[in-house]
C-alpha cells in the first residue's frame, strides 16, 4: 500500500465524501501478482465441479447481501436504487453461469487416427490474469471477468475504477467467504500507474480490460509488446434505427430507455436515433417531449428517473460536447443544461435531444458519455444502415420495425458486435457473447457466455493410447 488514499464522492452531491480506500503502489501490485502466481497451481488442480461449487456459494452470498451492495453502488456510482439492485442480481447470475461452465468443463472427444487410441481436447488455465474495470458497472463487469477467469482455473488480480471500487471489493469478500483462496482473487487499488503496473507485471499472462477506447488501445500495445494476451471492451456510439413501418410508441420507449437510463452511462447506450421519413418529425418532437418530462434525482431518492453522472467534471465534459454542437449549428430541442438548485452540487445533466448534428461534432463522432442523443433523418433502409455505420465504433445497434425482411437486412448490414430487433441498444444476457467490432474492441475476443472462457484458457489436445497391442 502507498500513502495515497482513494477518495470517493457522492455523484449526486460531490461535497460529500462517501468512502476512502488505501491505494496500492507498484510494489504492492508486484506483491499481489507474486502471491497470485504462487496460489494458482493449487487452484487449477481443484476439480472444475469443486471450483463451480465455490462460485455458486459466492453467488448465494451476493444475493443475500444484495441490498447492502446496491447501497454501496448507489453511494459511489450514483445509479438508481432499482438499477443497482439489478446489477447485483446480474453479478450473481454471471457467477452461476460460470459455476456451471466450471462443472461441465469443455472439450471434444474423438477417435484418434491410430487404432485403439482416443483423442480429446481440454482447456488449460493460463496462470495469473490481470483485470481492469470501469466505474459504470462496478460489480457486474468485475463479475463477468472474474467468474470465467476463476472457473477456468486462473488466479486473478483486479484493478477496479477509482471512482467506485466498493462493490468490487464486496464481490471479492463474497468469493473469499465462499472458499476461494484469498490469493486467488485479489484487488489492487489505484489510478493509471497501478493499471499500467498490472499490465506490465511478468506474472500476468493475460489482461482483460473494459473502459474507454483511448486507454484500451494504450494498454493493448503495452500488453502485446511483452507477449501478453489482451482483451479490450471499449467505447460505443450506438444507433437505434426507427423504420417507417415501426410502432412509434415502441420506438419512443426504446429510445428513452436506450438514451437516458443510467443517465446514458452505458457503453451500449443509444447515442444516435435514426428515423426514416416520414416518421422523423413526429418521433423527434415526441422524443424531445419525453426527454423534458424525465425527472432527475439522486439514485436513492423517490421518483428519480435520471441519476447523476459520475461527477460534476463528467457533466462538464458532456456540456462541452453539447455546446460545441450548438455553436456549429445543431438545434438542442430538450435539455442541454445542468440543473441549478440542490442538484447543481452533483453530476446532473438534463436529458438532451439534438437535431441537425453534422460530422465534426463530438455528439456524432465521439462517445459522449451522458444522456445526450442526436436524432437524424434517413431516406430509406439503406440510408439508415449507412448512417448507423458512419462512426468508428461498432458495439451495439438496434432496429425498430414490424417488417421481418427489413429487420434481417439491418442485422446483415449493421457493423456492430451486438444487434437488437425491437429492443433497446443496451441489454445483454449472461449466457450470450458480448463485445464489439471496429473501435469498440481492442482484440475481437468476446466476454460472457461460453466464449468468455476461451480468453482465459488455452486449448490442449491430448492423445491417449492404452499402451498394449492396438485394438
Ligand atoms: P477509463 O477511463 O478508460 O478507465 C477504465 C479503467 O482503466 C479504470 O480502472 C481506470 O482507472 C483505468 N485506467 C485509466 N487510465 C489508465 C491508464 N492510462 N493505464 C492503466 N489503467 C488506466 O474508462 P471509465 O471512464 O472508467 O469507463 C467509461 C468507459 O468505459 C466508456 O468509454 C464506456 O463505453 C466504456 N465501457 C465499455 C464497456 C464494454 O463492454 N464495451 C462496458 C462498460 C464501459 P481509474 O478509474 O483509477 O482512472
Amino acid at each position: 500500500m502507498s500513502n495515497d488514499a482513494i477518495v470517493c464522492r457522492n455523484p449526486a452531491d460531490a461535497r460529500q465524501i462517501v468512502a476512502r480506500y488505501d491505494a496500492h503502489d507498484a510494489d504492492g501490485v508486484a506483491a499481489a501478482c507474486a502471491r497470485a502466481h504462487a496460489a494458482q497451481p493449487a487452484w487449477a488442480m481443484l476439480p472444475g465441479p469443486r471450483r463451480g461449487e465455490l462460485l455458486h456459494r459466492a453467488a448465494d452470498l451476493l444475493q443475500r447481501r444484495g441490498q447492502r451492495l446496491a447501497q454501496t453502488i448507489v453511494a459511489e456510482e450514483g445509479k438508481l436504487r432499482a438499477d443497482a439492485a439489478g446489477e447485483v442480481r446480474r453479478a450473481a447470475a454471471v457467477l452461476r453461469f460460470h459455476a456451471g461452465e466450471a462443472e461441465r468443463g469443455g472439450g471434444d472427444l474423438r477417435d484418434a487416427a491410430e487404432p485403439g487410441g482416443l483423442a480429446f481436447t481440454r482447456r488449460r488455465a493460463l496462470g495469473v490474469v490481470g483485470l481492469i474495470t470501469p466505474w459504470n458497472f462496478p460489480i457486474a463487469i468485475p463479475a463477468w471477468k472474474l467468474a470465467p477467469a476463476l472457473a477456468a482455473g486462473n488466479a486473478a488480480v483486479i484493478k477496479p475504477a477509482s471512482a467506485a471500487p466498493g462493490a468490487t471489493l464486496g464481490l471479492l469478500d463474497a468469493l473469499r467467504e465462499a472458499g476461494v483462496p484469498e490469493d486467488v482473487a485479489q484487488a489492487v487499488l489505484g489510478g493509471a500507474d497501478v493499471g499500467r503496473a498490472l499490465v506490465d507485471d511478468p506474472h500476468v499472462r493475460a489482461v482483460s480490460f473494459t473502459g474507454s477506447t483511448a486507454v484500451g488501445r494504450e494498454l493493448a500495445e503495452r500488453a502485446r509488446a511483452r507477449g501478453a494476451r489482451f482483451q479490450g471492451e471499449l467505447g460505443g456510439n450506438n444507433p437505434l434505427v426507427v423504420l417507417a413501418d415501426a410502432d412509434p410508441e415502441l420506438a419512443l420507449a426504446l429510445a428513452c430507455e436506450g438514451a437516458f437510463a443510467a443517465a446514458g452511462q452505458k457503453c451500449t447506450a443509444t447515442r444516435r436515433l435514426i428515423v426514416q421519413e416520414p416518421l422523423y418529425e413526429q418521433v423527434l418532437e415526441a422524443f424531445a417531449g419525453r426527454a423534458r418530462s424525465l425527472r432527475m434525482g439522486a439514485g436513492d431518492s423517490d421518483g428519480a428517473q435520471v441519476p447523476p453522472l459520475i461527477s460534476p467534471a463528467a457533466a462538464e465534459d458532456v456540456a462541452g460536447a453539447v455546446t460545441q454542437a450548438r455553436t456549429l449549428g445543431a438545434d438542442v430541442l430538450a435539455g442541454g443544461v445542468r440543473p441549478d438548485g440542490e442538484l447543481r452540487h452533483g453530476g446532473f445533466y438534463a436529458p438532451t435531444v439534438i437535431a441537425g448534428a453534422q460530422p465534426g461534432m463530438r455528439v456524432l463522432d465521439d462517445e459522449v458519455f451522458g444522456p445526450v442523443c442526436a436524432v437524424l433523418p434517413a431516406r430509406d433502409l439503406d440510408d439508415a444502415i449507412a448512417l448507423a455505420n458512419a462512426v468508428p465504433y461498432g458495439l451495439s445497434a438496434s432496429v425498430c420495425t414490424n417488417d421481418l425482411a427489413h429487420a434481417l437486412r439491418f442485422v446483415r448490414g449493421a457493423e456492430a458486435g451486438m444487434v437488437h430487433v425491437n429492443r433497446p441498444t443496451p441489454g445483454a444476457d449472461p449466457h450470450m457473447p458480448f463485445g464489439g467490432l471496429k473501435a469498440s474492441t481492442a482484440s475481437g475476443w468476446r466476454e460472457q457466455g461460453q466464449e468468455a472462457v476461451r480468453f482465459f484458457s488455452d486449448q490442449q489436445t491430448v492423445y491417449v493410447h492404452g499402451g498394449g497391442p492396438a485394438g
